[in-house]
């Protein structure tokens, strides 16, 4: 579904990615851990470009990607993305926050937005909350709906990065939840997770980075009872 082909990533002298290759299929999971630095949130923001590639290319359903101009804002508006720092709009309801962009960029109705909306805020545990602000909700409830929002545009894909390490432990569970429930109903997701326990029960595959490299590749099982490389080993102790 979504292909990484030999993706480099610089800042200046400083090389971030360093030739990632990566395929997804279609309602595959996939977990990326690593150290802090190794490059899981450039692969993100690579993936979603936000970040322009410096080598490689980025394929889906076998077709390279263009770089640039209208084709790159189609692309886009179909990769959803979760931060670890809640991005909703702080001066609209939960329910603007979700119907916006099919408004805006698919040109959907406002009543058609706003059903789908509410059956997706439904979904993710948060129908009540339709009505709320950004404020006024918790940082559990806030991903929740990132979620719900991310999800409206029928993304092909969802990324997430670090979604709960900004959450204390009752709201990181309920985030969770909604992960699983969506991994489940075969949504394609790549996420960046320190919760070991989601990568373990949700992943199909880890993939462990280090240095702007892909270090390795295991089904989780394997990963961590019997991980092939030092540095994951390292990796795994310091994070037990
Ligand atoms: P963490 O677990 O701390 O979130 P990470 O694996 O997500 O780390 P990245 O944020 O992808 O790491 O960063 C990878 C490397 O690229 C780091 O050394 C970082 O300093 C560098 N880097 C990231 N963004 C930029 C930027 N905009 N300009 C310069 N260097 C950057
Ligand atoms: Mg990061």
């Amino acid at each position: 579904l979504v292909e990484l082909r030999g993706v480099v990533k610089r800042f200046g002298e400083f090389t971030a990615l360093d030739g990632i290759d990566l395929a997804l299929d279609r309602g595959e999971v996939v977990v990326i851990l690593g150290p802090s630095g190794s490059g899981k949130s450039t692969l993100c923001r690579c993936v979603n470009r936000m970040e322009a590639v410096d080598a490689g290319e980025i394929l889906v359903d076998g077709v390279p990607q263009p770089l640039e101009g209208r084709p790159l804002h189609r692309f886009r508006a179909e990769v959803g993305m979760v931060f670890q720092s809640f991005n909703l709009f702080a001066h609209k309801s939960v329910l603007d926050n979700v119907t916006l962009a099919p408004r805006r960029v698919r040109g959907v109705a406002r009543r058609e937005a706003e059903e789908r909306a509410r059956a997706l805020l439904d979904q993710v545990g948060m129908g009540h909350r339709a009505d709320a602000y950004p404020a006024q909700l918790s940082g559990g409830q806030s991903q929740r709906a990132a979620i719900a929002r991310a999800l409206a545009m029928d993304p092909k894909i969802l990324l997430f990065d670090e979604p709960t390490s900004a959450l204390d432990p009752e709201m990181t569970r309920e985030v969770l939840a909604t992960m699983r429930q969506l991994a489940q109903a075969g949504t394609t997701m790549l996420v960046v997770t320190h919760e070991m326990s989601f990568a373990r029960d949700c992943a199909d595959r880890v993939v462990f980075m280090d240095g702007g490299r892909i270090v390795e590749t295991a089904e989780p099982e394997a990963f961590f009872t019997a991980p092939k490389t030092d540095r994951a080993r390292e990796f795994l102790s310091s994070v037990r």
